[in-house]
C-alpha cells in the first residue's frame, strides 16, 4: 500500500497581478488560504490514519514472517518423525524377511508375503510424505529469507514516513495559526460587502467561491453567461456573481474562456 498527500480537490487558482481588480486578487488569495486551512483541518484526521496504516504494514510483514518460521519448525519436527518411523518400519521389514527363511507352510508364506507387501507400501508412502515435507522446508527457507528482507524494508521505509507524518501532525497547529493571521490581514483589506458575499458562498457551497469564466459560462456550475455579462466581468470594475450558483466570477485571458 502506498499513500500520497495528494487530494482530490483542485487547488484554487492563485491570484495574479495586472488587469484584475484588487478585491478579486485579495479574494483569490483568501481562497487559497481557506483551501489550505481546509486541507490542514482534514489532515488532522487522515494523517493519523496514514500512520496507523504504516504501522499495520510493519506488523503484518512481521506476523507473516512469524507464521513462516512456525511452519518451518513444525515441518522440521514432522520430517524428523517421518525419518524415525521409516527407520522403525525398515527394521520391521528386515525382521519379516528373516522369518521367510524359517517358513514351513504355504499358508504361513502367504501371510508373511502380505505383511511384507503392506509394510513396503507403508514405507513408500512415508517416504513420499518425507520428500514433500523436505520440499516445503526448502521453500520455507527461501520464503523466510525473502520475508525477512520485506520486514527490514518495511521497518526502514515506514519508520521514516512515520517520522515525517508525526512532524506534520506536530506542526499543524503552528501552520494553521500562521495561515489564520495571514487570512486576517488579507481579509481586512477587502470591503465588508464583498467579503460577506465570499463568506456566504463559501459556507453555502463548500470550497471554491471565486471561479473563472470558462467557455463563456460559470466555471463551476457551467451556467452560460450573456455576452453582456461576460463584457462586464471582463471589465473587472466590480464583483459579479453567477445567477445560478451564486459564486463570484472573474475573467482571465485563457484558452479555456
Ligand atoms: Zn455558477
Amino acid at each position: 500500500m502506498r499513500f500520497s498527500f495528494e487530494v482530490t480537490m483542485n487547488k484554487p487558482i492563485v491570484a495574479e497581478g495586472g488587469a484584475m481588480p484588487t478585491d478579486l486578487e485579495l479574494l483569490l488569495k483568501l481562497q487559497v488560504i481557506d483551501y489550505d486551512l481546509g486541507e490542514l483541518e482534514r489532515s488532522k484526521e487522515y494523517l493519523p490514519d496514514m500512520m496507523d496504516n504504516l504501522r499495520t504494514e510493519i506488523e503484518e510483514a512481521k506476523s507473516r514472517l512469524e507464521a513462516y518460521k512456525t511452519e518451518f519448525d513444525e515441518k522440521k519436527v514432522a520430517a524428523k518423525n517421518l525419518e524415525l518411523e521409516i527407520a522403525s518400519k525398515e527394521a520391521e521389514l528386515q525382521k519379516y524377511q528373516q522369518q521367510m527363511m524359517s517358513i514351513k507352510t504355504n499358508k504361513e508364506y502367504d501371510a508373511l508375503v502380505a505383511q511384507i507387501d503392506a509394510i513396503k507400501q507403508d514405507i513408500s508412502s512415508h517416504e513420499t510424505e518425507l520428500l514433500n515435507t523436505e520440499e516445503r522446508i526448502s521453500e520455507l527457507e527461501k520464503e523466510i529469507a525473502e520475508q525477512e528482507e520485506k520486514v527490514r524494508k518495511a521497518v526502514e521505509v515506514n519508520t521514516k514516513q512515520l517520522e515525517i507524518l508525526q512532524n506534520k501532525i506536530d506542526s499543524i497547529g503552528d501552520t494553521m495559526a500562521a495561515k489564520e493571521s495571514e487570512r486576517d490581514k488579507i481579509s481586512t483589506q477587502i470591503p465588508r460587502s464583498t467579503r460577506s458575499v465570499y463568506e456566504r458562498v463559501r459556507k453555502g457551497k463548500g470550497g471554491t467561491a471565486v471561479v473563472m469564466v470558462k467557455k463563456r459560462a460559470c466555471g463551476s456550475c457551467h451556467k452560460a453567461l450573456t455576452p453582456r455579462k461576460v463584457q462586464e466581468i471582463k471589465k473587472g470594475d466590480r464583483i459579479h456573481t453567477c445567477e445560478n450558483c451564486g459564486r463570484l466570477l472573474f475573467w482571465r485571458e485563457d484558452e479555456s474562456n
